[in-house]
């Protein structure tokens, strides 16, 4: 499924190929409340980062999370969180671990989603109190990581969404 995307004060837009676009799993990390999640939680999309093409370029900015460690040294977040300088938005991450994958936020995106049949919530043990955990009857919950990957969680719904090429030859 192609994705749009946009910034709040349209400077920066960008299109990118995605396999996962059912905003389903929402991250109660701090990191994300501050600096996506409003409502105290954010959520992100599975794409394919060779297939990104950004306009406006020259207004995004990178954020990189200083993470507080367990020992004397605390070490630098390996996700590059990238929004507009100008207006603030939140827009994608993206993480060199996994490069050939991008995430955008839902929140960033103009195209229609899906609407996830199901949610998970993922970092609870990161939650703020006054956050409450909206989801539906057996939401599958976690206090750390989740135990299945966007694309799993797709593949195991039949949800995934084919390329661009494979729905063009399907006509
Ligand atoms: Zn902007
Ligand atoms: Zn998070």
């Amino acid at each position: 499924m192609r994705l749009t995307g946009s910034c709040h004060c349209g400077s920066v837009r960008f299109t990118v190929e995605s396999a996962q676009p059912v905003p389903f799993m929402r991250c109660y990390c701090s990191i994300c409340r501050k600096t996506a999640g409003g409502g105290g939680y954010a959520i992100n999309l599975g794409a394919d980062f060779n297939t990104l093409a950004v306009t406006g370029k020259r207004h995004l900015r990178v954020y990189r999370a200083q993470m507080s460690g367990t020992g004397s040294s605390s070490q630098q977040s390996s996700g590059h969180r990238h929004f507009c300088g100008r207006c603030g938005s939140a827009l994608w991450l993206w993480d060199p671990t996994w490069p050939e994958l991008v995430h955008p936020h839902a929140s960033a995106i103009d195209t229609p989603l899906p609407t996830p049949p199901s949610h998970v919530h993922m970092m609870l043990g990161s939650k703020a109190p006054w956050v409450e955990v909206e989801g539906r009857a057996g939401d599958a919950c976690f206090g750390q990581y989740p135990d299945c990957s966007l694309a799993e969680w797709h593949a195991a719904r039949g949800l995934s969404s084919p390329s661009a090429a494979v729905s063009e030859t399907a006509g």
